[in-house]
């Protein structure tokens, strides 16, 4: 087996390196200590193809394998983790499970926005009560017909007042337990949903955390 980078692979980790020291070094310690959300820098790494890497150009995004996406998320790390957690939760935890798993509709109308930057993705599975036991989270979606009545409180969650789209994991059938679990999506401003006020961390301030009532 051949451990040695390719051509590529090291191309996208100097563009990465290089993104990372002209731009996001200026001013990370005081959008850390300011608690400010990287914004600017976040669009950039958009319009860089950093917000979707692999996913297929189809759907906006840039087509690369998981290695050159880690070379990436390393030299972003390296300078700034408020931009990585905002960029590894938009690559892995949304846009991943979008084109897994979403419909052809899903995809065009949401992952193609997210996979090229132009909006932000939300990932919603911790609650108080339910961390590294995922499966004891108690949020419940309840099957209405034309739509799903969603209740419940979501902690910790990246992204939480600049996302437009959130994946927010709750149960739709109680009595299956951890089989009854599903992921649905929630847009910013529909009824219903709050984001509640930006929480306190000791690190990685530039990047928001909220909590999220349904
Ligand atoms: C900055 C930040 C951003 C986050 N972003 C998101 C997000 O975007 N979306 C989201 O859904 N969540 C998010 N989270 C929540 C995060 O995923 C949870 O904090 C994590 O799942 C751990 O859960 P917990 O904090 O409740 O700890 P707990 O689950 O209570 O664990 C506490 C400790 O006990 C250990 N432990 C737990 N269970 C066992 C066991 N069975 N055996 C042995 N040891 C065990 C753990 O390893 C840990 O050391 C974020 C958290 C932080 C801090």
């Amino acid at each position: 087996m051949n451990f040695a980078l390719t051509e590529e692979q090291l191309a996208v980790r100097d563009a990465a390196r290089e993104f990372a020291q002209t731009e996001l070094l200026p001013g990370v310690i005081e959008r850390d200590e300011n608690q400010q959300f990287p914004k600017e820098q976040i669009k950039k790494m958009g319009e860089l193809g950093f917000m979707g890497m692999m996913v297929d150009p189809k759907y906006n995004g840039g087509g690369m394998d998981t290695v050159s996406y880690v070379l990436a998320m390393e030299e972003i790390s390296k300078v700034d983790a408020s931009c990585s957690v905002v960029m590894s939760v938009n690559n892995s935890l949304v846009c991943w499970g979008l084109e897994k798993f979403g419909t052809e509709e899903q995809k065009q109308k949401y992952l193609t926005k997210l996979a090229s930057g132009e909006k932000i993705g939300a990932f919603c599975l911790s609650e108080p009560e339910a961390g590294s036991d995922a499966t004891s989270q108690r949020t419940t979606a309840e099957d209405k017909g034309d739509h799903y009545l969603l209740n419940g409180t979501k902690n910790w969650i990246t992204n939480g007042s600049s996302a437009s789209f959130y994946i927010v994991i709750a149960q739709t059938d109680v009595d299956k337990r951890h089989k009854g679990i599903n992921a649905l999506i929630v847009e910013k401003g529909m009824e219903g949903f709050t984001v509640g006020p930006k929480e306190n961390k000791l690190g990685i301030r530039g990047s928001d955390t909220h909590s999220l009532m349904f």
